[in-house]
């Protein structure tokens, strides 16, 4: 009788069933914060809700404080890739967000891919798809180890930020047509817009979010972590200063909504449909969720990360997170979810406000530099365009018209550019990337470039900027690409299922977010992973 009245307590104990359960989450989301600087989560923490979404995540969850990216360029493709892969370009193929194909000797957009359609809109912005992604994803592995009953879906307004995260074998990625307003997929994933994607659409909320306008969350007077709102470093998108009317885009420019914080609005939106209508995190199965916010990278490029417009954009996804955080708990269940939050790269002050503040910085013009090497060469060796671009911080040699021509010397050349490179103001160092192992660089920077070069899709000479040097936006805004660590510093946050709270300053590498992931789900790591997993975040 005892004996049966145990057998009882342990049939019907809940413990039993939720150890179970538990094995793996109901559902994964992956937030990556495009353009993050790592700084952002201590130089606007004062005003971080506690129970917003960085707070939260910050004291409930793990903090990676020292996470950095081990690859260049530090761009937006390589970054999605980088996270969702453990991989580096040189491996899983993605060396830009654009580049220049040394086989077929055409440039290539990262995602592009002639041989698909858009679905859910007339415009080419669907003809895109993972194809030129060479190693599997986290997404991917976890579709593999369930037999492909998990459902993955990547979104972001950036159709590379939602399709570089979820992978190959996705159920869907979706991306935001800036021509129409409207979210799309393409033909690779879907034949058809799943109908709560076109009830999504119809509800037209980037015309309800123009006709609010952007004004400060809080008096713009309380903006103290920013430069004044009238300065000469930022390109004023919207006017000259708070409050920005947006009215008049009604109806007739959907671009401009990227440059705002509502981007980051409408993306939660679209997250939270995305969950009610495909069903993530209903079943026993983990499903996985990969949302980009790429709003915050167009903020950034127009204004800079010390302007009062990307402290009022941290300070609302703050709030919105937190939000998203609480739908969540109720939608999924508290520590039934795992959450990480990461970003693809950070970015370089406004030259200009660095400048302004006694600080070394300058911009260097790229096309005047590709004219003037291409002229120079011209006069030296007596032919035309021998350089074909600079993209990716890379001289790119037009190689068949050197091996054409008997009298040409590839590695004449290539000294005479090197030689003419270190003397503009702008460049630190320059050299042949086959000869990268016998330079005298930082071994830092020479493992990111090593990591960054894939010989068919690189260039041939290498160029390294100053510090706080970037290329163009001499009148205004900046950018992100380079080696150095106001790019490569990023921030790294867990919270959720089986997350315990502490944080580390150990130096950890975006390229162990999917070993990490791969430990904690207890499933194989993607094919090109050279991460390790972060061990000490669980429980
Ligand atoms: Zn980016
Ligand atoms: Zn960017």
């Amino acid at each position: 009788m005892i004996k049966y009245k145990i057998y009882l307590l342990f049939l019907f104990s809940p413990l039993i069933g939720q150890a179970q359960e538990s094995e793996r989450p109901k559902l994964v989301v992956g937030i990556v914060v495009d353009q993050m600087r790592w700084d952002f989560l201590q130089r606007f923490s004062a005003r971080y809700a506690p129970d917003g979404g960085f707070k939260r995540m910050m004291n409930k969850g793990y903090n990676c404080e020292n996470t950095m990216i081990s690859h260049v360029p530090t761009y937006t493709a390589c970054g999605h890739a980088g996270i969702y892969t453990g991989s580096v370009p040189s491996i899983h193929g993605i060396t830009g967000n654009d580049w220049f194909d040394n086989e077929s000797g055409d440039f290539v957009y990262c995602t592009a891919d002639s041989s698909v359609s858009t679905v859910g809109g007339q415009t080419v912005a669907g003809k895109m798809s993972p194809r030129n992604l060479l190693t599997s994803t986290i997404c991917d592995e976890l579709k593999l180890a369930t037999n492909l009953k998990s459902k993955t879906i990547g979104l972001a307004l950036k159709d590379r930020g939602g399709i570089l995260s979820v992978g190959h074998n996705a159920n869907a990625a979706f991306w935001y047509d800036p021509a129409t307003g409207q979210w799309i997929t393409s033909s690779y994933y879907l034949k058809a817009i799943p109908t709560w994607v076109t009830d999504f659409n119809n509800q037209k909320l980037v015309d309800k979010y123009y006709s609010g306008g952007w004004n400060t969350l809080y008096p713009v007077t309380t903006y103290v972590q920013s430069t004044n709102d009238e300065n000469n470093s930022e390109i004023k998108t919207f006017g000259k200063s708070f409050p920005y009317n947006l009215s008049a885009y009604t109806g007739v420019n959907y671009n401009m909504i990227l440059a705002t914080p509502f981007g980051n609005t409408l993306t939660t939106e679209f997250a939270k449909s995305s969950i009610e209508n495909e069903k993530l995190g209903e079943d026993s199965i983990t499903d996985f969720l990969a949302i980009s916010y790429s709003s915050p990278d167009y903020i950034g490029h127009a204004f800079g990360p010390n302007s009062i417009e990307i402290e009022d954009t941290y300070l609302r996804l703050d709030a919105e997170l937190g939000a998203f955080f609480d739908y969540l708990d109720l939608k999924i269940g508290k520590d039934q979810y795992l959450v990480f939050l990461s970003s693809d790269h950070g970015v370089a002050h406004v030259p200009e406000f660095m400048k302004n503040n006694k600080m070394p910085a300058g911009n260097l013009n790229m096309n005047s530099l590709i004219d003037a090497m291409n002229s120079g060469l011209k006069k030296e060796f007596d032919v035309n365009n021998l350089v074909i671009t600079m993209i990716n911080h890379q001289v790119v040699l037009n190689t068949m018209l050197i091996e054409s021509r008997s009298k040409l010397s590839v590695n004449k050349i290539k000294n005479w550019l090197i030689r003419f490179l270190l003397k503009q103001e702008a460049v630190q160092h320059a050299f042949s990337l086959e000869d990268l192992k016998n330079t005298t660089l930082n071994e830092t920077q020479k493992k990111m470039i090593s990591n960054g070069y894939y010989p068919k899709r690189s260039g041939h000479i290498y160029v390294i900027l100053k510090p706080q040097w970037i290329e163009d936006h001499e009148s205004g805004g900046t950018t992100h690409g380079t080696w150095n660590p106001y790019n490569a510093h990023i921030p790294l946050l867990w919270y959720g299922w089986k997350i315990k709270p502490g944080s580390t300053s150990r130096e950890i590498y975006m390229t162990d977010i999917a070993p990490t992931l791969a430990a904690l789900l207890k499933i194989q790591v993607p094919n090109g992973s050279v991460g390790k997993a972060i061990i000490e975040i669980t429980r």
